[in-house]
């Protein structure tokens, strides 16, 4: 038995048989040609471009209806980067110029594109640059093979048990091709290379594959045909298990499938406390198309619509139609449920492209570079900041209330002015609109997310002026404890039982329930059935998730009384060890899972 710990970037148990996909640095011939020979080279260039063309375009066409927005958008990306002339020109030329075969021009293109990604001060970016890498590789494979197709082959495992793929890389278009093939039985799969913001593992998450990556070595490590588990839980990868450790994950394994099993029997019914409390649950989505996504999971409308995806990773920012048509598929597919329209949250982690942010215009205050960009210009400070890039989004919610619930939030507010500011400027899009005769519900509320502690320290002002207040945990903890949620070295101390945290939680709840203003979470913490009876004794009656939780926590609201919730908040609320509280949390947790089984 052998055990390797990489980056758990999804969710889940996966056992079965190593299938080690063929290594990805290929063996790249190079060497110079004759002149007359420059024509072929080029062909076989052209060629090679084409054959993966064509294998992009026919994956993208049998992507069903029913698949996660990524999917698409990563093949998308793929066939850009493709067709970018960097790569499928440049080659060309340097084919021409220096006299060299098809696979050396190739890669000294890739390598000149790498260089100018991984210079970016920026993660998401540098990440990008391994894209570039799975989509020349791709090019190579269809050079060394000449028609035969670059996606990878793979037999299912004589002995029936699924398969577990081992690679340096994977590149979303080989999971799409791979997960599709009904009779090779995809269990799971890890790699040398990706992070947690890589393409792979965003895509590994959406489509709810086990996925363990950052392995290094793993390829000369585990063997083909090898019966591992992969603990995407814990970043595990385990080779070779003993017959007690395989005994005990075939059980994991087993139970998962059971408990997701009963979860799907809760999706029509009500989220109510023993004791008769409604509770919302509301789902948090990122671009239209996971409005889908909410529905199928049974949401109470969406809590959190954070529209600065629809402004990232694109030159031209979306005008006021584009967003309007955005903001109205949503609200017209929630039918009449509420619909939560964040206004931008651009700024520290969530960055525009250097196009589209100079396209706004040099506004003053605005810096060049950022030291701290999570203490800087984001959220509605950038908004403030750039006036006609608030009014065009405004407006175009605004209209969206035309064919829906909607309301408007305005994230990391601190200041009583930034709101008394937000909603001059929800004024002047009302009057814009009635002066262009855009129809519009007048009445649309505004709120605010409590995601600073001062805002959690003002909350009087803040509930005179906004009509609900929903607690962004996600930011409310970083700025609490002072930790920068994006950097792994200080996680370990990221924790959502800090007493600190509790009591703003707590402090925000009460004020709202005093002064009648909904309180909601929208955080990460919201979705953690860890907290779900803690959150519920401290009165929250609106808990919103990403989809994929809204099942366990219906499950955890419908085995609470809301008596016995209350007390066991004020126990918590009295505790000011983390460790005790959360040792008090699962005690009570494991008291309602033997109830359930019983
Ligand atoms: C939060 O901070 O909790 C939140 C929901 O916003 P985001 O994660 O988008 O910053
Ligand atoms: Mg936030």
């Amino acid at each position: 038995m052998r055990e390797l710990n990489g980056i758990g970037v999804s969710r889940g148990i996966a056992i079965g048989r190593v299938h080690r996909l063929a290594p990805s640095e290929l063996d790249i011939r190079q060497y110079q040609i004759e002149r007359k020979n420059v024509l072929h080279e080029v062909a076989r260039l052209n060629n090679a471009f084409s054959l993966v063309r064509t294998e992009l375009d026919t994956l993208h066409r049998g992507v069903g209806n029913d698949a996660p927005s990524e999917v698409r958008a990563f093949l998308d990306l793929h066939r850009m980067i493709l067709d970018d002339s960097m790569l499928c020109d440049a080659p060309r030329d340097l084919v021409r110029q220096k006299l060299i075969n098809a696979e050396w021009a190739l890669t000294i293109q890739l390598e000149h594109v790498c260089d100018q990604f991984e210079a970016i001060d920026d993660e998401y970016f540098r990440s990008r640059s391994q894209d570039v890498r799975q989509v020349v590789e791709r090019v190579l494979k269809a050079l060394a093979g000449g028609e035969t197709a670059t996606m990878p082959v793979v037999r299912k495992p004589a002995d029936g048990e699924r398969v577990v793929l081992v690679a340096h890389d994977l590149a979303p278009a080989d999971i799409l091709h791979l997960k599709d093939r009904a009779d090779l039985d995809l269990a799971g799969f890890v790699t040398e290379l990706g992070g947690a913001t890589s393409h792979t593992a965003i895509l590994a998450r959406s489509l709810g594959v086990p996925a363990v990556l950052g392995l290094a070595d793993v390829r000369s490590i585990a063997q083909e045909g090898d019966l591992v588990i992969v603990d995407a839980d814990q970043g595990r990868l385990i080779i070779d298990p003993s017959a007690e450790e395989l005994a005990a994950y075939r059980d994991r394994v087993k139970k998962g499938a059971e408990e997701r099993a009963e979860l799907r029997k809760l999706k029509g019914r009500i989220a109510r406390t023993k004791d008769g409390i409604a509770i919302d649950l509301l789902a948090n989505i990122e671009l239209p198309g996971d409005a889908r996504d909410a529905l199928e999971a049974g949401a109470d409308g969406i809590g959190l619509f954070r529209t600065e995806f629809l402004f990232m990773n694109r030159d031209q920012l979306p005008d006021e139609d584009e967003q309007f048509e955005a903001y109205a598929k949503v609200a017209r597919a929630m039918k009449g449920k509420p619909v939560v329209i964040r206004t931008l949250d651009v700024g520290a982690d969530k960055v525009l492209n250097a196009v589209a942010r100079d396209s706004l215009g040099f506004a003053a205050g605005a810096p060049t570079v950022e030291s701290n960009p999570a203490l800087g210009l984001r959220a509605i400070r950038y908004c403030l900041v750039y006036p006609e890039l608030f009014l065009t989004q405004l407006r175009a919610i605004l209209r969206a209330s035309s064919v829906g619930t909607v309301r408007i939030l305005v994230p990391m507010l601190a200041h009583v002015h930034e709101i008394d500011s937000a909603l001059a400027f929800v004024a002047r899009a009302k009057e814009q609109l009635k002066e262009r005769k855009h129809k519009f519900d007048a009445r649309v509320p505004m709120g605010g997310m409590i995601e600073v502690p001062a805002a959690a320290l003002s909350l009087p002002a803040f509930v005179k002026r906004l009509k609900f207040l929903s607690i962004g945990t996600n930011d409310l903890i970083q700025y609490t404890l002072a930790i920068d949620r994006a950097d792994s070295s200080v996680s370990h101390l990221y924790d959502h039982l800090h007493p600190a945290v509790l009591q703003l939680i707590s402090r925000t709840i009460k004020t709202g329930e005093k002064s009648r203003v909904p309180v909601s979470i929208c955080g990460e913490m919201a979705g953690e059935t860890e907290v779900t009876e803690l959150l519920l004794g401290l009165g929250l009656k609106q808990f919103s998730m990403h989809p994929s939780q809204i099942l366990a926590v219906k499950q955890r609201v419908l085995e609470t009384s809301r008596r016995s919730a209350i007390q066991l908040a004020s126990r918590v609320m009295r505790t000011a060890d983390p460790i005790e509280i959360r040792k008090t949390l699962n005690r009570s947790a494991a008291r309602s899972a033997a109830a359930r089984t019983a």
